[in-house]
């Protein structure tokens, strides 16, 4: 079946004559084509339940045979429209026998959660591909390029598999004093959890560069974990890595009873994600906010002093939106800016379209490329261009690799891709953003 942009309908089958005969009294007529049409041929199998047992056995697995086959989630779901995907189609090939945990199929989902906010039988995705992943990673099988940063953050508590004394190294260009609480410890208000992207990735670091002018123009009392920093592994827990996820927690968990803070900020809604709802499962509670919850009811406080004359597209992150309801702050923080036009994109906000890297997608970009018609992100950068913006703006450390990468391979390069952060940091008069 060819995947999205290229669909076909099915094959029309359209005799031009038949012949019916009734059972009853064995006469025959001839039957027109309009009678006749029909649509190619049907294969009618047996099925069994036995396809959802091993999936509903599994904790979170369950909800996947509660499927009704209304057909809502599939519409909504970002893979099927560059693919064939959605919880209804999953279902039906697991009803009619395949075998979810050896199919490419169970790394595709990106955990966006769109399905689940239409389903009225609350099949739950986000849930019943960790579980069976889990279990297909126990099997041993798992995409080569997953296992891969699977075995970075084991060895050095970070995805990309970089020195973990390396994790401070953006602060030498902040410009501002970047307090790290294991050489100056001692209560602070702020701890700032940078995450793996902020710390080393060099569009990452200039977000973090401009972060850190911003609450040092606030005053704000900071400091970050520096080399004792772990990544909080939300997204290996998603892509099927629960034991990974387990032990990363029980580090960093360790790591934050040593110091003394009020707050944790974060600019990583998968660690933001973890923090507030993952971490209290397991007895670890802390007051969380994402970068923007924070910033937003402090923008009359910003001392901006110049105007940003861009018009400004957002993309909503899925893991702040629709799993943790945070759509205004974001917005809150674009609209202070001065001289920013924001415009929104037809897919935003609930129904925002997810750039492909959650759920483990961040990883899998090659095993991805090869089911699918574009990549997610490219798709996402396309939609984003219609509107005329020339920013599109991100709050996702994941996002503007992705998006950046996305601009050039459509053909988009005049769309800059800029973390709020950097706006605002712009419009303070900053030197970090690009
Ligand atoms: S919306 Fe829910 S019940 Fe309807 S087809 Fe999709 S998974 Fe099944
Ligand atoms: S969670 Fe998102 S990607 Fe996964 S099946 Fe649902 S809509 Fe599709």
């Amino acid at each position: 079946m060819p995947v999205g942009g290229r669909k076909q309908p099915p094959v029309v089958v359209e005799k031009p004559e038949a012949t019916a005969v009734s059972t009853i009294s064995g006469r025959s007529w001839e039957l027109p084509g309009m009678w006749n049409r029909m649509f190619e041929p049907r294969v009618l199998s047996d099925y069994t339940a036995t396809g959802f047992a091993r999936i509903a056995g599994l904790p979170g697995g369950e909800s996947l045979e509660w499927c009704y086959g209304c057909g809502k989630c599939v519409p909504v779901c970002p893979v099927d429209l560059v693919g064939e995907y959605g919880p209804r189609k999953i279902h039906r090939k697991v009803q009619t026998g395949m075998d979810l945990f050896s199919s490419d199929d169970l790394w595709l989902c990106t955990s966006c959660a769109n399905c689940l906010r239409v389903c009225p039988k609350e099949v739950d995705m986000t849930k019943v591909m960790p579980a069976v992943r889990e279990a297909a990673i126990g099997d041993g099988m798992v995409p080569a390029e997953l296992q891969d940063v699977f075995e970075k953050t084991f060895r050095n508590g970070n995805c990309l598999g970089e020195n973990p004394r390396r994790r401070n190294a953006w602060t030498r260009a902040a410009g501002v004093p970047v307090r790290v609480l294991p050489t100056d410890p001692g209560a602070v208000d702020v701890l700032f959890y940078v995450e793996d992207y902020w710390s080393y990735h060099p569009r990452g670091q200039q977000a973090a560069q401009c972060f850190a002018r911003i609450l040092a123009a606030l005053d704000v009392d900071f400091a970050i974990l520096g080399p004792e920093e772990k990544t909080l592994g939300d997204s290996q827990r998603v892509a099927g890595e629960k034991g990974l996820f387990e032990a990363l927690m029980e580090d960093v968990a360790a790591t934050l009873d040593k110091y003394e803070f009020k707050r944790i900020v974060t600019p990583d809604p998968h660690g933001f994600n973890a923090l507030k709802k993952v971490y209290p499962k397991y007895g670890h509670n802390y007051e969380v906010s994402h970068y923007t919850q924070f910033l937003a009811p402090l923008v009359d406080k910003i001392p901006f002093r110049s105007e940003v004359r861009h018009r400004v597209t957002f993309h909503d992150p899925c893991y702040l939106g629709r799993h943790n309801g945070e759509y205004d702050a974001p917005r809150t923080i674009l609209d202070a800016i001065p001289g920013i036009e924001l415009v929104e994109m037809g897919r935003c906000r609930e129904n925002g379209y997810c750039c492909g890297g959650g759920g483990g997608g961040m990883w899998l970009d090659g095993f991805t490329a090869n089911h699918t018609s574009e990549r997610l992100s490219e798709r996402r950068v396309r939609e984003a261009a219609e509107t005329g913006a020339d920013v599109l703006a991100v709050c996702c450390p994941y996002e503007v690799s992705r998006f950046e990468d996305a601009a050039k391979s459509t053909g988009n390069d005049q769309l800059r891709v800029m973390d709020i952060v950097e706006l605002v940091d712009m419009a303070m008069g900053g030197t970090g953003a690009v």
